[in-house]
């Protein structure tokens, strides 16, 4: 029997009712392989992945990792309801395939969301900790399908996959991606996903989800003079001085167009000279060459020029301005394997001009070491699913929160943002107040409740230092505040004072 409950927090009669509130903040899966990838790639949409992980009932053979099967036994205590979601999930299934049931249809759409919002009715973050683990099962199994049909794995969650197709033209690349879905189609254990290409790049140089820039294929793309799509979206250009960020897009979407534009022009002109019986010599060889040449001749020089017209131009400032530009622009060369050698020469000249030795710390990059995402963000209009960045510095904060699919863009549920970001911050607070102490010097963790020093004499420190916690509250404080979440901003400032 289950109650009805108005809080987010599941009723089971009084017991053991606090303990679910003691778990972090639900973190997904992410499989990221940052590089550049000159060879087509595609970016799948992954539909009813929570369906799936619902009706596949795991036996052992199919269950990776052992460990994980206790998680799945009688011993959980949302089992049971989890069994009974199952069989109301296969009921609805069973409708909507034989009868057309529209609102069948409907519940299964929605059944992720159902999982996630606290407001849902019998809502019960164990529930949704179970799904998510059968989730992964699968999403783990997906993938090595995928890798076992020859292609690179550059990315991966809950909603999107991007692939390596290692394929050199669109066509082919197309032709790859139908039959391996249609493949996909046909295994019991995938029939219910739903994979839609979203898009193919021709070329794509990837860093995280949240940095990445690439050459769009465009469906209409017909005559090969049109002109091509570049898409630039790094995130960690907006930490760049403003004056500096233009030559970071221009350099890196050179650093992409340059080598695709001269693999499109051999690949021509090997086809006019196709009728001639004259040996070729590799193309691919012939290009890889070029480009590592060409990091010297072209790419070296350009930036010489303007890291020292920046020197000379901002007086004051203009090296640490230089510097960065030094670092942020030779990270995202550097994802290309194949030029490293000669993007670290690069990198070496470039900091003489600036002063600074190679390996001294400075001329380190570092990506903003405060992550923080926002799961599971739905769009109540279509139903999209995404994570969003809220690090401090992500443009995203001074705009209004809308849904990133094009043909929606319907502004969020500010309300229900809220609310969840206040539920991560009452979570955080929790989980630092609970959290343990650990020896200064053996790095265990303090098991006697009372003494003062650990058995080998060391002092101890918070697992969390209170810095930590501190630029974590103030990151969702710097959005309580832009977003002008007025509850939000009241409950962290609190948090904050006391700390
Ligand atoms: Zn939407
Ligand atoms: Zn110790």
């Amino acid at each position: 029997m289950l109650w009805v409950s108005d809080n987010g927090i599941p009723d089971l009669g009084g017991d053991n009712e606090e303990e679910t509130c003691y778990f972090d903040e639900v973190n997904q899966p992410v499989v990221i392989c940052d590089g550049a990838y000159r060879k087509v790639t595609v970016e799948l949409k992954i539909h009813k992945l929570a369906v799936t992980a619902l009706l596949v009932e795991f036996d052992e053979d199919l269950t990776l990792g052992s460990d994980e099967l206790s998680d799945l036994d009688e011993a959980t205590p949302c089992v049971h309801a989890f069994r009974a979601l199952r069989a109301l999930i296969q009921r609805c299934v069973a409708d909507a395939m034989l009868s057309g049931n529209i609102f069948a249809d409907e519940l299964l759409q929605h059944v992720y969301r159902w999982f996630c919002s606290p407001r849902s009715k019998l809502h019960d973050p164990a529930l949704l900790r179970m799904l998510q683990k059968a989730m992964n099962k699968v999403l783990a199994l997906l993938l090595r399908e995928f890798r076992n049909s020859g292609s690179t794995i550059i990315f991966a969650n809950y909603s999107k996959v991007i692939l390596d197709t290692g394929k050199a033209d669109l066509n082919a690349a197309q032709t790859y991606c139908d039959s391996l879905l249609e493949t996909l189609q046909k295994s019991t254990l995938f029939e219910w996903i739903d994979l839609e290409p979203t898009q193919f790049w021709h070329s794509l140089l990837f860093m995280d989800q949240y940095n990445y820039g690439g050459i769009q294929s465009r469906p209409d793309q017909t005559s090969d003079d049109s002109p091509v799509d570049i898409v630039s979206r790094w995130n960690i250009a907006d930490s760049l001085p403003k004056e500096t960020q233009d030559h970071f897009t221009l350099i890196v979407s050179e650093f992409l167009y340059l080598p695709w534009k001269f693999a499109q022009d051999q690949a021509s002109k090997r086809a006019n000279v196709r009728d001639d019986d004259s040996c070729t010599p590799s193309i691919t060889a012939a290009a890889a060459e070029t480009f590592q040449s060409s990091i010297e001749s072209y790419f070296t020089h350009k930036l010489l020029k303007i890291v020292s017209a920046i020197v000379l131009q901002v007086r004051e400032k203009g090296k640490s301005h230089a510097l960065e530009l030094i670092k942020h622009v030779c990270a995202v060369l550097e994802l290309d394997q194949n030029v490293q050698p000669e993007i670290q020469i690069m990198k070496k000249n470039l900091l003489k001009l600036v002063h600074v030795r190679e390996f001294a710390s400075e001329a380190q990059f570092q990506k903003c070491s405060i992550f923080f995402t926002l799961p599971n963000v739905i769009c109540s209009y279509c139903n999209d699913c995404r994570d969003i960045d809220l690090r401090e510095n992500s443009a995203l904060l001074s705009q209004e929160w809308r849904c990133s699919v094009p043909e929606c863009g319907q502004p969020y549920d500010r309300e229900m943002m809220e609310a969840s970001l206040l539920q991560i911050a009452r979570q955080r607070e929790r989980t630092c107040h609970l959290q343990d102490l650990v020896c200064l010097k053996c790095n265990q963790i303090k098991a006697a409740h009372l003494a003062e020093h650990c058995g080998c004499a060391g002092s101890f420190r918070l697992k969390e230092s209170a810095i930590v916690f501190k630029d974590k509250m103030e990151v969702l404080l710097n959005i309580a505040v832009h977003q002008r979440f007025e509850l939000l901003k009241e409950c962290v400032s609190w948090i904050l004072e006391l700390s």
